[in-house]
């Protein structure tokens, strides 16, 4: 259908597209031209330290030995000013030439003060709740330290087995893009070398959250077209935002693992991209491609990896231990060899650490503070998603006498999610029974926990339905075990755990009024409860301040605003069920038996992608273009279409809307969603009051990439429809012509 190529994306800049050198370059090739061979290589591993955690475990000693030698470049797992400085100070005075180590740390979601898991953060809508996040984050860790962080994750997945869902930001490639540059631009700042910023990581490169039936670190294989319209466009998102750094992903992308895969890594990261950063391996990802069946031994493993554009080497140490003799041999160029260590080196001038490599063990912040508090507490209730509230349940009233907790996360500090804190050390997260104790001070409030958040013993429902029948209402809390999700934590049941939704259908045989709140790390299942249950919350893995934040909005002083940024399914065995499917040649049709339903579930997911309720209602009307026709070649050179959309409050209370526009490519030359998101904006609304929201979409929104592996992007002629709304299910519709 007239394809037009708007432009071949490679633009080739020297070797590995180190074109753009900042001011520092000069005492970079300095530096670079003073170093051995063992000290070019030792700027290119990265080892472990476990000293925060006790003896034991951890590369500590290795490291201390590597360091003074000056064949180290970054230590991870390392906080806490009192440790890094020690080590800093064997680097700096004891080594050689006095290269300043680099730290890194897993800084998700917070350091000490733990926000809301990054899933939850996408259900927010709104990318500033990802940057209140970086900012506290990066001020906690780099006072005590840090110097980088291997966050943001952006992995796109379909995939609610897979544990690693709450790390990122759901299913859409636009939704997580919009938060990766966020997050990378609050961690980072104008200036590295700011003492309340962190280095960032944009991760897993590429393709992880594809990993078949949701097992970590598995399989994928996908068509040039599926990887960059699906999975790529996050992390080109967070290069244009500058990112410091890239991490090589575990899995293998069409046979080929992500740690030897010069397609991803030098083609498409390094040269058309431009990125020049570093990429940094994943723990042992370098040493595992012998496992995965493609490097024969350790010193091919090291070949590979450098060759194909990995920078330094976490953990395993094939490139120190065989790199001289690949060298010797020819099997890695000296070219390849100081281009990854001027990467490297660039990092820490930027960092400033050869001026400034310790910080002020005076100054280390040791705790949340309470502004920290403050914003990690909106922000968890900024994430919710009220998923029902038929009888208007919800919000509960604050002149209740009487109100019962039950259920295993009820009076439970398990709501931090995964990776909270650095490294295990995290402060507990306030309870939802203490904060519902503290909104209705007047209230007796009792608890009964039921069943555990994991085994089959029923025995404790009968005291938890004693509660609330003795009650005005009932917040039952249940959920998942933060344990329960994050790396290698798939599942593949992804219903309550155990008995907890027994003691659901317990509390709605009493008759009396109750409201559910799901605490979790992925889409969860939900059973035959559903229908008896008046109100229901999606509260996520709420973080240090969940308690509160939960009651805030059980209570209604926080009207919820969120939305899913992930489709729940009825069933596990519809997974994967996504919303920017392809339509097959038979698309669902109820009359039509011939379709690709399954025969025992309804069509559809049991919520769709971008639904969430509110205390009020709202009306959004449908798109308006700036113009209906518009030329390729006008696109091409920068033309844009502007969309207004009109969103009205409705309802009785102020309240948030997220504006959401999607649309379609009918006919095109590869079959395109039957939706994708383009755009959105989450607005407050006094009850009665209106708002207009724009959005401009340009040849980026409207076209899609191609299956040329050679970066070929097109907009085709023809017609786009636009719908908006607030949720994927969206039918206000309106059609753009592209001529
Ligand atoms: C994870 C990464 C993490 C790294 C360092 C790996 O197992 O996949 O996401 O950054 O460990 O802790």
């Amino acid at each position: 259908p007239g394809a037009k190529v708007l432009q071949p994306k490679r633009e080739d800049s020297g070797p590995h597209g180190t074109s753009r050198k900042g001011p520092d370059e000069a005492k970079v090739q300095a530096l670079l031209g003073r170093m051995t061979v063992e000290e070019k290589l030792g700027q290119l591993q990265q080892l472990t330290w476990a000293g925060n955690t006790g003896p034991g475990g951890g590369q500590t000693e290795a490291a201390e030995e590597a360091a003074r030698k000056g064949r180290l470049g970054s230590v991870l797992n390392i906080y806490g000013a009192k440790y890094t400085n020690a080590l800093q100070r064997i680097a700096v005075e004891e080594s050689r030439l006095g290269i300043p180590l680099l730290f890194g740390l897993d800084v998700i979601h917070g350091f000490w003060t733990t926000f809301p898991i990054p899933l939850a953060q996408g259900a927010a809508f709104d990318p500033a709740v990802a940057e209140r996040d970086a900012e506290v984050s990066a001020k906690e860790a780099r006072s005590n330290g840090v110097h980088w962080t291997f966050s943001p994750m952006m992995d796109v997945t379909h995939e609610p087995r897979w544990g690693r869902i709450a790390e990122g930001n759901g299913e859409d490639p636009y939704l997580t893009a919009a938060f990766a540059t966020a997050k990378t631009r609050a961690y980072q700042g104008r200036d590295l070398a700011a003492k309340d910023r962190l280095a960032a990581c944009a991760k897993h490169f590429v393709a992880y959250g594809g990993a078949e039936g949701g097992r970590d670190y598995n399989t994928m294989d996908v068509s040039e077209a599926r990887l960059r319209n699906h999975y790529l466009g996050p992390f080109r998102a967070a290069v244009k935002a500058g990112i410091a750094t890239v991490m090589a992903s575990f899995n293998t992308i069409s046979g080929v693992p992500a740690h030897g895969n010069t397609h991803t890594l030098t083609d498409i990261l390094k040269r058309e991209w431009d990125f020049d950063g570093f990429v940094v391996s994943d723990y042992t990802g370098v040493q595992e491609m012998i496992a995965h069946g493609f490097a024969a031994d350790g010193a091919d493993a090291a070949r590979l990896a450098l060759g194909a554009g990995v920078d330094m080497e976490m953990v395993s140490t094939n490139l120190v231990d065989h790199g001289k003799r690949l060298l010797k041999a020819g099997k890695i160029s000296a070219e390849r060899l100081d281009d990854a260590v001027a990467r490297v080196l660039r990092l820490k001038f930027r960092l400033d650490l050869f001026d400034h490599p310790y910080v002020d063990e005076d100054a280390a912040i040791s705790k949340p503070g309470k502004d920290a508090r403050s914003a990690a507490r909106e922000t968890a209730a900024r994430c919710m998603v009220l998923l029902r509230n038929e009888t208007s349940e919800l919000p509960l009233s604050t002149s209740a006498r009487s109100l019962a907790v039950v259920g295993p996360f009820g009076d439970s500090t398990d709501l931090l999610g995964t990776w909270a804190g650095p490294w295990g050390e995290s402060f507990p997260a306030v309870t939802v029974l203490d904060a519902v104790k503290d909104a209705v001070p007047k209230a007796e409030v009792s608890y009964a926990k039921g069943v555990d958040a994991g085994g089959e013993d029923t025995g404790g429902i009968a005291q938890a339905v004693a509660a609330a029948k003795a009650a005005e209402a009932t917040v039952v809390v249940v959920g998942e075990a933060s344990a329960l999700s994050g790396e290698a934590s798939a599942r593949s049941d992804i219903s309550l755990p155990g008995a907890q939704e027994k003691l659901i259908e317990a509390i709605a045989g009493t008759g009396k009024p109750f409201v559910v709140v799901l605490v979790n790390g992925r889409p969860l299942t939900i059973g035959g409860w559903l229908e008896s249950a008046p109100a229901v919350l999606e509260a996520w893995h709420p973080g240090l301040e969940g308690g509160h934040a939960i009651a805030d909005v059980l209570f209604g002083k926080v009207n919820p605003g969120g939305k899913l940024p992930v489709s729940f399914p009825r069933a596990v065995g519809q997974v994967p069920i996504y919303y920017n499917h392809e339509n097959t040649g038979r698309p669902y049709d109820p009359d039509n038996k011939y379709t690709s339903k399954y025969l025992d579930l309804p069509d559809g997911p049991q919520f769709a992608f971008g639904y969430g309720l509110s205390y009020t209602t709202f009306d959004i009307g449908e798109p308006r273009l700036s113009v209906t026709r518009i030329g390729a070649d006008a696109l091409r050179k920068g033309d844009t279409v502007d969309v207004a959309v009109t969103v009205r409050n409705t309802g009785r209370r102020t309240g948030d809307e997220v504006v959401q526009l999607y649309l379609r490519d009918p006919v095109a030359s590869i079959v395109q969603p039957v939706r994708r998101l383009c755009g959105f904006r989450r607005v407050t609304l006094d009850a009665g009051k209106s708002s207009t929201v724009r959005f401009r979409l340009s040849a980026e929104h409207l076209g899609f990439w191609t299956h040329d592996p050679a970066g070929v992007f097109v907009v085709e002629k023809g017609e786009i429809r636009l719908y908006a709304g607030n949720s994927s299910l969206a039918t206000g519709e309106r059609t753009l012509t592209i001529i």
